[in-house]
């Protein structure tokens, strides 16, 4: 990926634990952390470690990493209780898409009814 560990992007932050959150899951690739602004019940963000600031920058060969972090959030979404009753990832990418954190993330949301499409 990308410039790895940029010093002043929020989420390589969390990933140094300069800034605290409530960190679910950790391995040497991806983090997973409690939104602090949760927006349903279950709100969690998943993180690969290393800076890339959207799908956009998101290089040729970084399929493995993405298909790593899809299947962890499926595992958090169990962990959380909501594998069965249902949930939504989203990545937001770029713009028109309201994304804030330029560190790609992925959004887990579940424990409510979610409206579709979203707004
Ligand atoms: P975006 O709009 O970029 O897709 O989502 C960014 C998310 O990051 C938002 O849901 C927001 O609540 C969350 N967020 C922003 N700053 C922090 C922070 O310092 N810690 C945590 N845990 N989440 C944050
Ligand atoms: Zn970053």
């Amino acid at each position: 990926m990308t410039a790895a560990h940029a010093g002043d992007c929020l989420f390589c932050r969390i990933v140094r634990k300069e800034i605290a959150a409530k960190i679910l899951f950790e391995n040497e690739r991806i983090l997973a952390f409690e939104d602090i602004r949760p927006r349903a019940p279950v709100h969690v963000l998943v993180i690969p470690k290393d800076h890339v600031a959207s799908l956009n920058e998101a290089p040729e060969g970084a399929e493995a990493l993405l298909g790593e972090i899809l299947l962890r959030a499926r595992a958090l979404a169990r962990e959380k209780g909501v594998g069965e009753s249902g949930y939504r990832i989203v990545l937001n990418t770029a713009r028109d898409s309201g994304q804030e954190v330029f560190h790609i993330h992925f959004h887990i949301l579940g424990g409510r009814r979610l409206l579709w499409p979203p707004g």
